[in-house]
């Protein structure tokens, strides 16, 4: 069932895109809003590569591989090998689809298009029915600082060096909203946190001026990256216990935003410690498209107050 609703929802990569993909279909088409991470982004054999933006496109798009959630279904790596033998550096795997995405991007940026701008030209180019906004258009950039002492880019971070204990994590950057991010917080009905890494996907996004003050104006849901005592993917768990002194739990993901989430959504059995919110426990893993329907569905009726 469609409902008339207008939903912005903040973005990380392969978590938050699952979601995305689910409220896009719970919606008529264009009333759904992503507002998508930049901190990741990175420059990397002369190409401007926003990973977060990527999976949310080729997932919305229906390009992504569901089980592995980024990248491009049936995607060859033949140009990566080509590089390889020329001695470029080949941590971080560029399809040779996934290029031709990279090589659009880094033509219009250098041609003074903003990001926003080369974002809705791509997304109309592979019929992209929601809008899809980088939260700035500027180089904001997340940087670790790790337990062992080193200072790294994202990418170099999380890829590279395969995902270090972590001592603090830096935004560094200029960070003005790009165009219609505070538009869209500021006529939706609801605004979710999908199941988004929230030191590295949605605080780069809450760090955006206006962004955190415009959420506060709104029913916001968040759905829970942990999910059985663990990150469902990625380096979430380690962080909660290196930057919060957590055990990996909704509660302390929630606990993170504070009073700025109003409803929560978490794998059945598992609200333990989710006081002075309004929790719903759900099937949260989404396997396929059908169940990422199914949980945005009652993600939404949550967040309205709709008796189920
Ligand atoms: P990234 O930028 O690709 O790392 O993606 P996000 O930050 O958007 O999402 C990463 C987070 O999504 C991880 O912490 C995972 O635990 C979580 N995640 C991924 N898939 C699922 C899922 O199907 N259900 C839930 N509840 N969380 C998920
Ligand atoms: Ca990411």
């Amino acid at each position: 069932m469609t409902r008339d609703l207008r939903v912005a929802a903040l973005s990380g990569g392969v978590g938050g895109a699952r979601l995305l993909h689910g409220l896009e279909r719970c919606l008529p088409p264009g009333r759904l809003t992503a507002i998508v991470n930049v901190g990741d982004d990175l420059e990397h054999w002369g190409l401007s590569i926003c990973p977060d933006l990527d999976t949310v496109m080729y997932t919305l798009a229906d390009l992504a591989p569901v089980a592995r959630g980024w990248g491009i279904e049936g995607e060859t790596f033949h140009a990566l090998e080509a590089m390889r033998r020329l001695g470029a550096p080949d941590w971080f795997a560029l399809g040779d689809r996934d290029l031709a995405t990279h090589l659009r991007r880094s033509e219009a940026l250098r041609r003074g298009e903003p990001l926003s701008a080369v974002t809705a030209g791509l997304c109309r180019a592979l019929d992209v029915r929601s809008n899809v906004l980088p939260a700035t258009d500027d180089p904001l950039r997340t940087h670790v600082e790790t337990r062992d002492g080193r200072t790294l880019p994202f990418q170099e971070w999380l890829v590279r060096e395969q995902a270090p204990r972590v001592a603090r994590i830096r935004l560094e950057g200029p960070r003005r909203p790009a165009p219609r991010v505070l538009e869209a917080l500021e006529r939706a009905d609801v605004v979710v946190f999908g199941p988004s890494n929230p030191y590295v996907s949605i605080d780069p996004i809450l760090a955006v001026d206006g962004v955190r003050d415009a959420c506060r104006q709104k029913p916001v849901v968040m759905v829970s990256p942990i999910v059985g005592g663990q990150a469902v993917k990625g380096p979430l768990a380690d962080m909660l216990q290196d930057l919060a002194g957590r055990a990996p739990a909704p509660a302390a993901v929630r606990d993170h935003y504070g009073a700025l989430v109003s409803h929560v959504v978490v794998e059945r059995g598992e609200a333990a410690g989710l006081d002075g919110v309004r929790v719903l426990e759900a099937e949260t893993l989404m396997t396929t498209r059908e169940r990422s329907r199914v949980l945005a569905e009652a993600l939404l009726d949550h967040a309205l107050g709709n008796v189920r």
